[in-house]
């Protein structure tokens, strides 16, 4: 991935040291490609200047100035300061204000930006500059917007900078509101305002033992060190961690001069996405508050109003209406956004007296749906080619697309029956239905007991683990821009926001409606991101338009827009992968769905999943206590027919398509019985008395099954139960080539560790097959390969390769036994392995590149050495996660095998790794 940024102290002339960058006046210091250095929001308002959209300026301190910070214990560079203080002084310069000045003073905005965005993540400080003094310089040109500025700033430097919880500072604004009847902040007359400021002061005197901070010089460097400071706040590491985001990125501050959204009815604010990011939408499509200032919108106070007539409701007063000018000029500034960055944007813009001011652009958050549906539309409208357009979505995104709706029949019954509790905003595509948690917190403990819908008044981000706990999240203040929108989004979660007809009542704990019984914690409710509705109870799911459309063809591709587009991508994805996918089904079914879905065979078909079956679990019993060979044999011949049968089943859905055969792998205990029920059952069945059932089974118990009579261990002590197996495969191939089905059994030997092993069972494969093919006188292929699975048998992969016509990887046991931890056991201590970063990632989720996948690369190089044919694939749980894809491409495999539903991803992430496999290779 990126290289970090270099450490400062490594620098040997530092005065060569570039640490500030300037933007301004249609030119800036920086760009676009410098996020390394600029952060996210300082390389876009680099971007944006040097393109000419109107940017106020500013100037940004770059991430090195971070990285120095922390390894230098909290210490600046020497020349920072000097820096600093050259660049404001251009600034001033440039809008004609002088920072401190009780006349004419400049005020800035203290502005943090990692090169990831991180929303809401990071503190920023707006009308910096303020105090005594300079709040009469502005105060001439009107007093009311100087005081509500600085009571602003009070409370966000107080906030961020001297840890004074804003609650203290709300509590004093809510009652002011009621004690001068003013329904937002907007209408708190100038002498109530001048009251606040004097409260605000004297909670900053009682609360952190100092007066309010008045040098603007102070003020400007405990801003900085603020936003260094909270890169490493817990909100931040909690949001890297679930994001993956390094810790040692560190982040940029943005030092930019202020413009108002809150000088009058001729301002506003605002956040707009050039397309809609929950459907795709090709539509300008935002939010804005007339004489607000910056995170109003966001912050859910007061729900916003749309910004275009077409996305206002009636009664509704959009920006297009109220500012016709402004919002043409808004309309030219979004599309040569679009335009230049050939992506969807999330911009913020303030309106100052008339004018259009960008303050931030990037790359918008979206969901599977918008993703997919942006980058079809952008190729179709020319502005990206089909390469683009499949690196634009995230391989793991788009099983939202597979993603289970409501079932509509049940929902309009429910919709009849009095249901709907009120609708929201559709923020977040998808249904969800779950207990209603009031917090966080009992989300995430409740989410341990199944599904649970988040429902809050508002999210804020230290809400961000309860709502990846959820399984949806319902507010009822904010808009389709708010916290809860944003970051449901990022993480695919149904999401309906600004429920404004609901009540949250935190202190009754109850969600009230109208005309309804109130809903407590632990009710069930229903949301659908989708329209935005609300239903009390539980609702019943059905499968998505893909799956309706491809799998249960209860859907037409011509009524499926979203299936079109999932299938024309993936299209777009095959041509470029050259890494096979398969898939791991044991069933016919799953094989179809799996084919369905674009897999192009089984890579693994595990033959003991058809063992547990009501009537054939007993022959498997009889099969495994027989006393002798004859015993074992009759049990086997019963059980043969039912193989057979499965495997005919397999084959026909999978024609001209290679099927990957794993002869019986867990250890024999696993089929027998437990219960005292059971055993008498079966002593009954057997015609043994109970007593010496009991011996037996005692006697076939393993202190450690995991590693003990399994695999090919047992295909060589008890030879007659892989003979069977072979047998049932190939009279079944046999068969199903006669009804002209093409068929490619591919038999695969298990838990292998020397070549011995290897060597005895594929000669008896090889001899059982050819004696079944010759009793049925038709010609199928006899392939016969080997899991690698024991380190040891990828370190003599040579001597294996020998022997194999394949090699899979079965990377869940690998990974064990690499590690030697117990699969069923990990998670007692993996979860702090991660925390305290002893390992990156669990290791049975993503290939542990360095250890694990090293056994994997070693075992393909060796294998291949002895037999350059040799085709190599990997059937673990790695065979569906895009970051292992990429590892397994660079190990030149031929295939990976996932579970039916994965296939999509895999697809995408072969791509998408073919396309940095040639990036790498120039
Ligand atoms: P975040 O990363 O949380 O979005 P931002 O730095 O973008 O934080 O700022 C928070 C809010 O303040 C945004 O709405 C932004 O538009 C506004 N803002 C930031 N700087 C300025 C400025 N110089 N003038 C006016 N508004 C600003
Ligand atoms: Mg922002
Ligand atoms: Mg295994």
């Amino acid at each position: 991935m990126s290289s970090t940024a270099p450490s400062i102290s490594k620098s040997e002339d530092k005065t060569a040291k570039k640490y500030v960058y300037y933007f301004g006046e249609g030119h800036a210091e920086g760009n676009a490609k410098m996020k390394n250095v600029l952060g996210g929001k300082g390389a876009g308002l680099a971007e944006m200047t040097n393109i000419g959209v109107p940017v106020p300026p500013g100037f940004t301190i770059s991430t090195e100035v971070c990285t120095y910070f922390y390894e230098h214990g909290k210490q600046y560079p020497p020349d920072l300061r000097d820096a600093v203080a050259e660049n404001l002084a251009r600034v001033e310069r440039v809008v004609d204000r002088k920072f401190g000045d009780r006349n004419k003073p400049l005020l800035v905005s203290v502005r943090s930006g990692a090169r990831a965005s991180m929303p809401g993540m990071m503190d920023t400080i707006l009308n910096l500059g303020l105090n005594d003094e300079t709040v009469q310089g502005l105060a001439k040109h009107d007093e009311r917007f100087a005081l509500d500025s600085y009571r602003r700033f009070i409370q966000m430097f107080s906030d961020v900078v001297l840890e004074v919880d804003k609650e203290h500072f709300e509590h004093e604004l809510f009652a002011l509101r009621d004690r001068v009847g003013a329904q937002t902040d907007a209408q708190i007359p100038a002498n109530a305002l001048r009251e606040l400021v004097a409260t605000y002061k004297k909670i900053v005197r009682e609360k952190s033992g100092n007066d309010f901070p008045q040098n603007v010089n102070d003020q400007l460097w405990g801003a900085i060190g603020a936003v260094f400071s909270s890169w490493n706040n817990q909100r931040a590491i909690t949001y890297r961690k679930l994001n993956g985001i390094p810790d040692d990125w560190g982040t940029a501050v943005n030092v930019q001069s202020m413009v108002f959204g809150n000088m009058g009815d001729d301002c506003a604010t605002g956040v707009a996405f050039t397309r809609n990011p929950s459907t795709g939408e090709r539509k300008f499509f935002g939010e804005y508050l007339p004489n607000a200032q910056g995170e109003d919108v966001v912050a859910g106070i007061r729900t916003p109003l749309p910004i275009s007539k077409a996305q206002a409701l009636s009664g509704e007063k959009s920006l297009e209406e109220t500012m016709p000018a402004v919002y043409a000029q808004l309309e030219d500034v979004y599309k040569k956004l679009e335009a230049h960055y050939r992506d969807m944007q999330d911009i913020e813009f303030t309106i100052q007296s008339g004018k259009l001011y960008l303050l931030q652009t990037r790359t918008g958050k979206r969901t599977g749906f918008a993703a997919v549906k942006i980058a079809c539309d952008m190729t179709d409208e020319g502005l990206i080619d089909h390469r683009e357009a499949v690196e634009r979505v995230e391989a793991g995104q788009i099983v939202q697309l597979l993603a289970p709706v409501f079932d509509h029949a049940e929902k309009e019954k429910a919709l009849k029956g009095g249901r709907l509790l009120g609708r929201g905003l559709p923020a977040g595509p998808g249904a969800a239905a779950g207990r209603i948690a009031f917090n966080a917190e009992h989300a995430v403990q409740m989410a341990a007991d199944g599904p649970v819908v988040l429902v809050r008044i508002e999210t804020s981000p230290e809400d961000i683990a309860g709502m990846h706990s959820a399984a949806g999240i319902l507010t009822t203040r904010g808009g389709l821009t708010s916290h809860a929108a944003v970051v449901a989004r990022g993480m695919g979660r149904p999401c309906v926001v600004g429920a404004g007809s609901l009540k949250v009542d935190y202190g009754r704990g109850e969600l009230r409606s109208e005309g309804h019984e109130p809903l407590e914690e632990g009710d069930w409710i229903s949301i659908d991101g989708t329209t935005g509705e609300i239903l009390g109870g539980k609702l019943p799911t059905r499968p998505s338009e893909v799956v309706q459309v491809l799998i249960e063809n209860t859907m037409k591709p011509e009524q499926s827009e979203v299936y079109r587009n999932f299938d024309r991508l993936l299209k777009w994805a095959d041509e470029i992968r050259t890494l096979g996918i398969r898939t791991n089904a044991d069933t016919p079914n799953d094989a179809r769905v799996a084919r369905l879905f674009g897999a192009a065979g089984i890579g693994l078909c595990r033959t003991e999943h058809m063992f547990f079956a009501e009537e054939r679990i007993v022959r498997v019993r009889e099969m495994i206590l027989a006393r002798n060979e004859a015993g074992r044999r009759r049990a086997l011949d019963q059980l043969l027919p039912f193989q057979k049968a499965d495997f005919e089943g397999i084959f026909r859905e999978l024609t001209g398509m290679p099927v990957t055969i794993r002869l019986l792998d867990p250890p024999l205990h696993e089929f027998l019985p437990h219960t005292e029920a059971q055993m008498s059952a079966l002593a009954r069945d057997m015609g043994w008395g109970y007593v010496e059932l009991r011996a037996k089974v005692n006697q076939l118990h393993e202190v450690n099954p995991m590693l003990g009579h399994r695999g090919c261990r047992l295909g060589i002590t008890y030879p007659e139960i892989y003979e069977m197996q072979v047998r049932a495969i190939f009279q079944a191939a046999c068969d199903v080539r006669k009804d002209g089905i093409d068929v490619r059994p591919e038999v695969m030997i298990p838990l292998v560790g020397t070549v011995k092993e290897l060597q005895i069972t594929s000669e008896m494969t090889r001899r059982v097959a050819a004696d079944v093919i010759k009793e049925r006188g038709v010609d199928v292929p006899v392939i016969v390969g080997t899991m690698i699975e024991i380190p040891r048998a990828a370190l003599i992969a040579d001597q294996l390769g020998e022997i194999a016509e394949f090699f899979s990887f079965g990377t869940n046991d690998l990974t064990q036994m690499t590690f030697g931890y117990s699969r069923d056991d990990a998670g007692t201590f993996l979860p702090e392995y991660v925390d305290k970063k002893i390992l990156p990632k669990d290791p049975f989720e993503s290939i542990d590149t360095t250890g694990v996948g090293q056994l994997v690369r070693l075992g393909t190089e060796r294998g291949r050495s002895a037999n350059a044919k040799l085709k190599v694939g990997v059937c673990g749980e790695h065979g569906g996660d895009p970051d292992s894809i990429r590892f397994f491409r660079t190990c030149n495999l031929n295939y990976v095998s996932c579970s039916p539903y994965r296939v999509p991803v895999a697809r995408l992430a072969a791509a998408q790794a073919e396309l940095e496999q040639k990036a790498y290779e120039g």
